[in-house]
């Protein structure tokens, strides 16, 4: 497949994965068309407005700046003035289940360590030659795994791989792996509870993951001025500045495949777009078992019937009336019977009846977020997928939620404070995004063998000139792990760069 200047790349979806796509490839100097089936950009990361309060919908944790700064610079953009960020202090608050004392968590080991001490004396010591290695394991990871294009166990058979992969926790579980340096249940939670961010439980999730403490416990939890979506808004700005064109409302409908090649796509309205290459950020699985013909899909339902979706989750989002005290920024409850709340998340068929809970609060820190006296929070509890969502269900699921902000996080009166209502569950992650089973983080959950060279591949088996970016992809879930999906397509397609991120944007 020959690139040129008037070759055309056809971007299904404007979540982070097709934003990030277009915004690369547009200043890379090809011809770019995004279309998005929903009338706001962000996929998961949208923006809701109501009655001057301003939900960031999804993704609230800013985290791996690195990355974002990395992006920015290859799109010949200075990442402090696009997107001034703060560093939160405290990163987040944990909430123990019975337990009134909040604990608050820095991304300082020295801080942190002297916290963790309280619960087992010592654990400061291990902390801090813990994030040590774990640092170690996210340099290793990125020079030599997570952006890398590799599509089979053998791509890694390179000499500087195999050093960089040598000793990496793949083959244990991050809760064996935490628990050869930690020796207490309570403190191994809070370097635990970041499996969630991947779909997965720490049982099951590869201890290489590990590399995410040293994201959270080191460089720190960040915010952008504008939260979220103002991301999404200075992405669609590159894009546009680029030469790009972003349609929304734009739903497709089907990937026209001849002899191999996809020619085209469909939209729902009848509209056909022409297409020398078409990239898909929309749901992987939708996109396999649907909007391919049949004889053009290879990963077919009988393959997914065996994999596990990261799970799905229920929101309040809430504009109050008044102050939450007791809540920071992002708050978190930890469930008290840590091994049923994972065991009822993956493999429950109801509510859980001993949930993690995220509280995210934002405007603690950004008075734009609500009108002036006004809090505006999120409350977000993970749910197993393929629930049936009756009204009786999400009744009931906005009272319980309601009654936690009551008891576990002190909000009085919450119910009489409100201004601003929205539920959203996984029949709304169907609906509006065509999430496979209802999963809220955009894919597969990050287990070993959905993982890596694992995960469903970036280019299709069957379509040449059909990729694949975004959470359902590599290197997997998560808005930073989006924008390397990204960069790892310009690499395929310009078939430049190595294992590692670009040192500059190829063009055309
Ligand atoms: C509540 C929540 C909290 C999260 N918290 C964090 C966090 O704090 N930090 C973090 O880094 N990540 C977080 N995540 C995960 C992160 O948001 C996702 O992994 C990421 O945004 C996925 O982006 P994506 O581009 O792969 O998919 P999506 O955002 O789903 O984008 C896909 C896009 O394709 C569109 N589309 C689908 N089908 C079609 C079609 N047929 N035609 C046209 N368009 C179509 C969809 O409408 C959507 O806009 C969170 C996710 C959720 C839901």
């Amino acid at each position: 497949m020959k690139l040129t200047k008037s070759s055309k790349v056809v971007i299904i979806g404007g979540g982070f994965g097709g934003l990030a796509a277009a915004a690369l490839l547009s200043c890379a100097g090809l011809s770019v068309q995004l279309l998005e089936r929903n009338e706001t950009l962000g996929g998961r990361a949208r923006v809701w407005t109501e009655n001057g309060f301003r939900f960031d919908m999804g993704p609230s944790w800013y985290l791996m700046p690195d990355i974002f700064e990395h992006f920015f610079k290859l799109c010949s953009q200075d990442v402090d003035t696009v997107l001034p960020t703060k560093r939160l202090s405290p990163s987040y608050r944990v909430y123990l289940a019975g337990s009134d004392a909040p604990v608050d968590m820095f991304s300082d080991t020295v801080r942190d360590g002297a916290t963790l001490d309280r619960f087992f004396p010592g654990s400061s010591k291990s902390l801090t030659a813990y994030i040590k290695t774990s640092k170690s394991h996210y340099d290793r990871s990125l020079r030599s795994f997570m952006a890398r294009n590799a599509d089979t166990f053998f791509h890694y058979m390179t000499l500087a791989t195999m050093r960089d992969g040598w000793g990496l926790p793949v083959l244990i579980s991050m809760e064996k792996h935490l628990s050869k340096w930690f020796k207490n249940d309570t403190v191994r939670r809070f370097l635990a509870y970041q499996t969630l961010f991947l779909g997965n439980a720490p049982k099951e999730t590869p201890g290489v993951f590990s590399a995410m403490n040293y994201v959270d416990f080191a460089m720190g939890v960040h915010y952008p001025d504008g939260g979220i979506g103002a991301i999404v808004t200075a992405m669609a700005n590159i894009i546009t500045k680029a030469g790009g064109t972003i349609t929304t409302g734009a739903d497709v409908s089907s990937i026209d495949v001849e002899r191999g090649s996809a020619r085209s796509v469909t939209l729902t309205d009848g509209r056909i777009i022409d297409a020398d290459i078409v990239v898909a950020n929309s749901d992987y699985h939708q996109v396999e078992t649907v909007l391919l013909p049949k004889e053009s899909q290879s990963l077919d339902q009988n393959y997914w019937s065996k994999k596990r979706p990261a799970p799905s989750a229920a929101i309040l989002y809430l504009g109050i009336r008044g102050e939450a005290p007791m809540l920071e920024h992002h708050t978190l409850l930890f469930p008290d019977d840590w091994d049923l709340s994972f065991s009822e998340l993956f493999h429950g068929h109801t509510l859980p009846t001993d949930p993690s809970i995220y509280v995210s609060c934002p405007s603690k820190t950004d008075p734009t977020v609500a009108p002036s006296g006004h809090t505006n929070l999120f409350i977000l509890m993970p749910c197993p997928t393929g629930l049936t969502w009756t009204p009786e269900l999400k009744r009931e699921c906005t009272e319980r939620l309601l009654d936690i902000l009551e008891q576990s996080f002190s909000i009085d009166g919450v119910r009489e404070r409100v201004v601003v209502q929205r539920f959203y569950c996984g029949e709304d992650f169907s609906n509006d995004y065509c999430a496979w089973l209802g999963n809220a983080l955009g894919g597969q959950a990050h287990t070993l063998s959905q993982s890596s060279f694992m995960r469903p591949p970036a280019r299709s088996r069957k379509v040449k000139n059909l990729f694949f970016v975004g959470a359902g992809t590599n290197p997997g879930i998560g808005m930073p792990m989006c924008l390397l999906s990204a960069e790892m397509l310009v690499k395929r397609l310009f078939k430049t760069g190595g294992p590692g991120l670009l040192k500059q944007l190829p063009h055309i």
